[in-house]
């Protein structure tokens, strides 16, 4: 394995300010101490392993990620563990989708191995920062976000030759601090995030500056997200602005739009799917038209509906709002729904046992 060189902050936050922030983290507020950081050049391929302090990018204003975003990136927790260890979830499949991502958007491909050692040095470094949950219901954990950029200072138009792969870490609180409550989301007619042959299964910033607008009206409609559907159609249920879409029936069926290039494969989305059927559910992935949910709804055959990330985990819905019509499925998180959510969390924290093998040691704690 090639060897981090780590590099010590020597003014870290003082003991008393980390432990105020993680009293109260937020989401993506505050960050560590330090970051991990590979170089990559054509020359040299990836290079300089570093683990160092945490501080403002130097990039040239010619830097090609600036002007034709040429950037991808990653999202997964690290969790402590009742006996002081740090554990991530599945981190194998989010080094994979960056490798697709990459190879999308023309950016060199990050090893596995390399991946994983980013993590792990990161969270070595900064363990400190990564609190245990108080109880069942707290969800503590710090947020890893691995990135890549294109750095090379260049306006002419092709792929960058030079880019830097970073991960930086941040403290997150539960993401709904005051309890679970069924979200309501917007559905976005005009605006669409992704089409056939783009880039949305690729997790790149392009991607989220496409969907902002969306996001914009949804608030204005008092939504809290967006569901995207087709591009070409505007008939089938895509997912969310940064969440996939799982829609739950009366015989116990979980349904989810199938995978495509406009839809991106979710680490979450995955897990839901494959526990689902421990829990006593079948499961079908296909093309979902709104009317369906519309019809099926109405009937009584749709009786549940969340969303899934790994920010967010599982987050119940309770409307789908458009300009003519409203799904309303109450204002109770629905128990298929609350008892997927907790069957992940159990896994997560430690709670359960990991029949699957999903768990990954970050650092001993
Ligand atoms: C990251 C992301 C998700 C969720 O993926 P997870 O691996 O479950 O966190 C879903 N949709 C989009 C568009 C995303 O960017």
């Amino acid at each position: 394995m090639t060897e981090f060189q780590i590099l010590k902050n020597m003014q870290p936050a003082p003991e008393l300010v980390r432990e105020a922030i993680k009293e109260k983290p937020g989401f993506g507020e505050h960050f560590t101490d330090h970051l991990s950081h590979i170089r990559f050049t054509r020359a040299q391929g990836w290079h300089a392993h570093t683990v160092r302090p945490y501080g403002p990018i130097i990039l040239d204003p010619a830097a090609a990620v600036l002007h034709y975003a040429q950037e991808i990136f990653e999202g997964l927790k690290a969790y402590r563990h009742a006996d002081g260890s740090i554990w991530t979830f599945r981190p194998q499949l989010n080094a994979a989708r960056l490798a697709r991502s990459a190879e999308r958007i023309a950016l060199p491909q990050l090893s596995e191995e390399d991946f994983l050692a980013s993590l792990s040095e990161l969270v070595a470094v900064d363990a400190a920062w990564a609190s245990a949950p108080k109880n069942d219901l707290d969800e503590v954990s710090l947020y890893l976000r691995p990135f890549m950029i294109a750095s090379e200072r260049f306006l002419g138009v092709r792929s960058s030759h030079e880019v830097d792969y970073y991960v930086i870490a941040s403290p997150a609180g539960p993401y709904f601090p005051g309890g679970i409550k069924p979200v309501s989301i917007w559905l976005s007619r005009t605006l669409k995030r992704a089409s056939a042959g783009g880039t949305g299964f690729a997790k790149c910033g392009g991607n989220y500056a496409a969907s902002l607008a969306a996001g914009d009206e949804a608030a204005a409609n008092g939504c809290q997200q967006v569901l995207f559907t087709d591009a070409a159609e505007g008939k089938y249920l895509e997912e969310l602005g940064g969440m996939n879409l799982m829609l739950v029936t009366s015989d116990n069926t979980l349904i989810t739009p199938e995978l495509g290039d406009s839809i991106l494969d979710g680490v979450t989305r995955r897990s839901v799917l494959e526990l689902a059927p421990q829990l006593g559910l079948r499961v079908e992935e296909r093309k979902i038209e709104v009317a369906e949910w519309r019809e099926r709804h109405a009937a009584g055959e749709i009786v549940e509906a969340f969303a899934c990330g790994t920010a967010a985990v599982v987050t119940p819905i309770g409307k789908l709002v458009s300009d003519d019509f409203t799904i309303d499925h109450g204002e109770e998180p629905g128990e298929i729904t609350m008892s997927l959510r907790k069957t992940l969390l159990d896994i997560q924290y430690g709670r359960a046992e990991d029949t699957n093998g999903w768990l990954y040691k970050l650092a001993d704690g």
